[in-house]
């Protein structure tokens, strides 16, 4: 099992941007070695997008925006792919073999997918969420960058905007680099419309306003350089982001899931589930006879651990609740009001069996 695959650059403002760079890192979880390739092959463009972390973060914090960046190589698996995209694991790069992956076996694709892959997407699709969660529709920012030349092909541009069905933003910026006078490829080097990528993932299928910038590694070569240009980008990025206008969530009219039934599907799920929480509470509430002791025998919770569990879920919110002022929640009173006035002796059976099933120290119930 490898570490956590991405870094989180935490939001400092309410903003919509959400910055994600798929090929920031070049190291490869615990175990996986080198690949079988050469060290130095690593620190090259094949293993990530040379200046793109640098460039995100910058961009993220000039914003106050979050950011989600992948931790490891694009040669151990290649996030901006759909699951299904043969070139998920690149066997071949650049004309060269990549030893621990030109044998992969199903059990290895499938791990790597399961500890990298998934884990990363969700981590974005989390933050999409609870932007949406506060009424906010995200914009998507994607960083990558390209090399100088490409085949024995010197590339001209400076930087690359790449889009596929939404130009909402990836117009406007367009123009807004042209008009800086910055070399600028419209999907160039690469086409934005590569089915299944992250882009298309998060925000061609979710209806979300995006945009991809690449920049030409020459220019971003030093972490001090990625930072500014990166950095000198943002007036463009202003503009174009004023040009769209408030985003908004835009029915996909090929995707398989519009963004509106989704986002409604979502905010009812939360509903519907919300309403069962609350039938369970006024039941407890109402069955004072139940004891704690008897459900916590039988199905090892009780009311004070749904408390505990609200208390927790509140704190992934940043709300801080005090204990008994969580559990208070579920008895409908203070604790102690509760167990003054329901709380039954326990049999001893039930204390018996109760203690051979808790070790101490487990907390109190
Ligand atoms: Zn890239």
């Amino acid at each position: 099992m490898c570490d956590v695959p991405y870094t989180i650059l935490p939001a400092r403002t309410k903003t919509a941007l959400l910055f994600v760079c798929d090929h920031a890192g070049n190291a490869l979880p615990e175990g996986a070695g080198t690949l079988g390739l050469e060290p130095a092959r690593l620190r090259e463009h094949i293993a990530y997008d040379i200046g793109a972390r640098e460039a995100t973060l910058a961009l993220a914090e000039a914003y106050g925006a979050a950011g989600v960046l992948a931790r490891y190589s694009r040669l151990y698996i290649d996030l901006n792919r759909s699951e299904d995209d043969p070139t998920l694991v690149m066997r071949l790069s650049d004309g060269r073999i990549i030893p621990a992956n030109a044998a992969i076996d199903d059990v290895e694709m499938e791990r790597r997918i399961r500890e990298v892959y998934r884990p990363y997407h969700a981590a974005i699709a989390e933050r999409i969420d609870g932007l949406i969660a506060q009424a906010v529709v995200p914009v998507l920012i994607s960083v990558h960058s390209f090399t100088p030349s490409w085949k024995g092909q010197s590339r001209p541009w400076q930087v690359g905007v790449l889009w596929d069905k939404d130009e909402r933003l990836a117009r406007p910026l367009l123009a807004a680099f042209r008009a800086q006078g910055l070399v600028t490829g419209d999907n160039e080097p690469y086409s934005g419309a590569l089915h299944g990528d992250t882009m298309w993932q998060h925000g061609t299928r979710r209806g979300l306003p995006h945009v991809l910038i690449e920049m030409r590694q020459d220019l971003v070569a030093s972490p001090e350089a990625a930072r500014a240009f990166a950095l000198s980008l943002k007036p463009a990025l202003d503009g174009a982001l004023k040009a769209m206008g408030p985003p908004q969530v835009r029915c996909s009219t090929s995707g398989p899931v519009t963004q509106e039934v989704k986002t409604m599907d979502q905010a009812t799920t939360n509903e519907i589930e919300a309403a069962v929480f609350r039938r369970l509470v006024a039941h407890l509430q109402s069955r004072t006879d139940v004891q704690n002791i008897d459900l916590m025998n039988l199905a090892g919770f009780c009311r004070n651990c749904l408390g505990d569990w609200y208390r927790e879920a509140a704190v992934q919110k940043g709300i801080v609740l005090a204990k008994d002022e969580a559990r208070g929640l579920v008895y409908g009173m203070d604790p102690a009001e509760w167990k003054r006035r329901h709380q039954k002796e326990a049999s001893p059976e039930a204390v018996a069996k109760f203690a051979a099933a808790n070790t101490p120290g487990e907390g109190s119930h």
